[in-house]
C-alpha cells in the first residue's frame, strides 16, 4: 500500500517506514504535502496559517537526525495543529479577531512534545472561534469545506484539522474536544479522531474553553497512527494541575490482539430522535461486523441520564467559558480597541469587536448561569446531574469493556444549513457530549458512506481504557478497510 500512493496520501506509519528505510526524505515528503496544500487549500480552507519555510527547515533537521540514527515514529513527518494550541513564534488565533495577531512566547506542552519527537509543523488549522461550534462556520476568518463534498461542512470545532487530514494537507493533526470537537469532524471527514481520558494529555498551552471538559487528541488516517500520536503526547505534566499521574502504556502493543469475547454494549439512548436512517443502517452493519469478529454485542444497554447531557453541557461549558474568556480585556494581550474614552469603554469595545456572535452568546449564557441567585438552580444542579451521567457509565463498564454508538446523528450538512438555529447546531454533538461530561475516552472511526458522504462510529471506554478502544477500532478497521478510501478532490 505504502509506495503505491502519492506522498501526501501516506499514513504516519507508512511515512515512517519510508523515511526510516531512506526511500524518501523528510524534505521530499514535506514538500509534497506543501504542494498539496497549494493545490487544494484554496477550495478546502483548512489552514489559518501555513508556515512552509519553517516546516522545510524542520524537515532538513529531521533528515539530518535520521541520518544520525533517530528512529522515532514522528521524526520528519509533517502535521498540523489546531489553532488553539500555542506555538512559540507562530501566530495562534483561535480563529478569533481577538487573537488574530497573537504570537505566543511559549509552546503548548503538546507542541513541545511533538517538536522534541522531531515532528514537522506545517501550520495551524481553522476552527470555530474559541472552539465553540460544530461546523467551523464560526471561524472569524472563513469556513472550512468538507473534502468529500465542498458544499458541506467538515464538522467542528476542529474542522480545519479534520479536513486537512482527509484532503492530504497534513499526515495527521491534533485537535481539541470539549463536547465532540475531535470526534464529530473526524466522523464528517471520514478520518479517525480520538478524545483521550480527561487528564491523559496536558492542557498546558491549549487556549482554555471549558477547562473541566477540554482534552487534546489526534486526528489521523487510521487507528495505528492514532496510537502512535497518543504515545507521543500522553503522560503527566506538572504544568497542568489536572494532568493525571499515570504512566501510559505503549498504545500500539494492544492493537492487534483481536476482540474475541470482548463485551460490547450499545446504549439505546444514542439512537436519538432525528437520527438519519443511513446512520442507523451503518451502525447496524458495524455491530454485525463486530459480532462476526467474535465480540459479544448487547443492544439493550441503558444510560438513562443521557437525555440530560446536552442541557448539562450547555450550563457547564458556557459557565467555564465565561470565566476563561474574562481575560480578553484588551490589556494583557490580543486585540485592544484604541478609540475609547476610558477604561470601561475600552474593554467594552475590545470585547464587542474581538468576539463573534456565538462566543458572545456563550459568555452571556455562562454569566447568567453563574450569577448570584441562579448559581444553585443552574450550575450546581448541572454538576449534580453530571455525577449521575458519570455513574451511568461506571455502571455500564462493570458489564461491558466498551460501548459503541454513532458519532454524529447526521452525515455532513450543507454550509449555512444550521447557522440560523443554534439549537440545531448544538444537537450535532448529542452523541459525543456525554463522554466529555464523564471524562472517559472515545474514538470515532470511519464506518461507511451514504452517497459519498462519510459516517463515523464511536467506541467509548473506561477511564484510561484507551487500549480497549484501540483494539476494537483496529479490529473493525482491518476487517472493513474504510480507512483506505481518500476524498476525491
Ligand atoms: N460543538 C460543541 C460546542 O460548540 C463542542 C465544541 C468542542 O468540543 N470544542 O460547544
Amino acid at each position: 500500500m505504502a509506495t503505491s500512493r502519492p506522498l501526501h496520501e501516506l499514513t504516519l506509519h507508512d511515512a515512517r517506514d519510508l523515511l526510516q528505510t531512506r526511500q524518501i526524505s523528510s524534505v521530499e515528503l514535506t514538500r509534497a504535502v506543501l504542494e498539496r496544500v497549494d493545490a487544494v487549500d484554496e477550495r478546502v480552507k483548512a489552514y489559518v496559517t501555513v508556515s512552509g519555510e519553517a516546516a522545510l527547515k524542520q524537515a532538513g533537521d529531521a533528515d539530518r537526525a535520521i541520518g544520525a540514527g533517530a528512529s522515532g515514529p514522528l521524526t520528519g513527518v509533517p502535521m498540523m495543529l489546531k489553532d488553539n494550541m500555542c506555538t512559540r513564534g507562530l501566530r495562534t488565533t483561535c480563529s478569533s479577531r481577538m487573537l488574530e495577531q497573537f504570537v505566543p512566547p511559549y509552546d503548548a506542552h503538546v507542541t513541545e512534545r511533538l517538536r522534541s519527537a522531531g515532528a514537522v509543523l506545517l501550520g495551524k488549522g481553522n476552527m470555530d472561534e474559541f472552539a465553540m461550534g460544530s461546523s467551523t462556520e464560526n471561524s472569524a476568518f472563513f469556513p472550512t469545506h468538507n473534502p468529500w463534498d465542498l458544499e458541506r461542512v467538515p464538522g467542528g470545532s476542529s474542522g480545519g484539522p479534520g479536513a486537512a487530514v482527509a484532503a492530504g494537507e497534513a499526515v495527521y493533526a491534533l485537535g481539541s474536544d470539549t463536547g465532540g470537537s475531535i470526534r464529530q469532524p473526524a466522523s464528517l471527514c471520514g478520518v479517525v479522531g480520538l478524545k483521550p481520558t480527561y487528564g491523559l494529555v496536558s492542557r498546558y498551552g491549549l487556549v482554555a474553553f471549558g477547562s473541566s471538559l477540554d482534552q487534546i487528541g489526534p486526528l489521523t488516517k487510521d487507528v495505528t497512527d492514532s496510537a502512535l500520536v497518543l504515545n507521543a503526547i500522553a503522560g503527566h505534566d506538572p504544568k497542568d494541575s489536572t494532568s493525571a499521574r499515570y504512566a501510559p502504556p505503549d498504545y500500539t502493543k494492544a492493537l492487534a490482539s483481536g476482540i474475541k469475547g470482548l463485551r460490547i454494549g450499545v446504549p439505546k439512548e444514542y439512537l436519538v430522535e432525528g437520527i438519519q436512517e443511513e446512520v442507523v443502517e451503518v451502525m447496524e452493519r458495524a455491530l454485525s461486523k463486530l459480532e462476526e469478529l467474535g465480540a459479544q454485542v448487547d443492544r439493550e444497554v441503558s444510560l438513562p441520564h443521557t437525555r440530560y447531557a446536552l442541557a448539562v453541557y450547555y450550563i457547564i461549558a458556557p459557565s467555564e467559558a465565561s470565566a476563561n474568556l474574562a481575560r480578553y480585556d484588551g490589556v494583557k494581550y490580543g486585540y485592544s480597541a484604541q478609540d475609547a474614552d476610558d477604561m470601561w469603554d475600552a474593554m467594552e469595545k475590545t470585547r464587542q469587536y474581538g468576539f463573534g456572535p456565538e462566543v458572545k452568546r456563550r459568555i452571556m449564557l455562562g454569566t447568567y448561569a453563574l450569577s448570584a441567585g441562579y448559581y444553585d438552580a443552574y450550575y450546581l444542579k448541572a454538576q449534580k446531574v453530571r455525577t449521575l451521567i458519570r455513574r451511568d457509565f461506571e455502571k455500564a463498564f462493570e458489564k461491558y469493556d466498551v460501548l459503541v454508538a454513532p458519532t454524529s446523528p447526521t452525515v455532513p450538512f450543507k454550509l449555512g444549513d444550521k447557522m440560523s438555529d443554534p439549537v440545531q447546531m448544538y444537537l450535532s454533538d448529542i452523541c459525543t457530549i456525554p463522554v466529555n461530561i464523564a471524562g472517559i475516552p472515545s474514538i470515532s472511526v470511519p464506518a461507511g458512506f451514504s452517497f459519498g458522504l462519510p459516517i463515523g462510529m464511536q467506541i467509548m471506554g473506561r477511564p484510561f481504557g484507551e487500549e480497549a478502544i484501540f483494539r476494537t477500532a483496529y479490529a473493525y478497521e482491518q476487517a472493513t478497510g474504510w480507512h483506505n478510501l481518500r476524498a476525491p478532490l
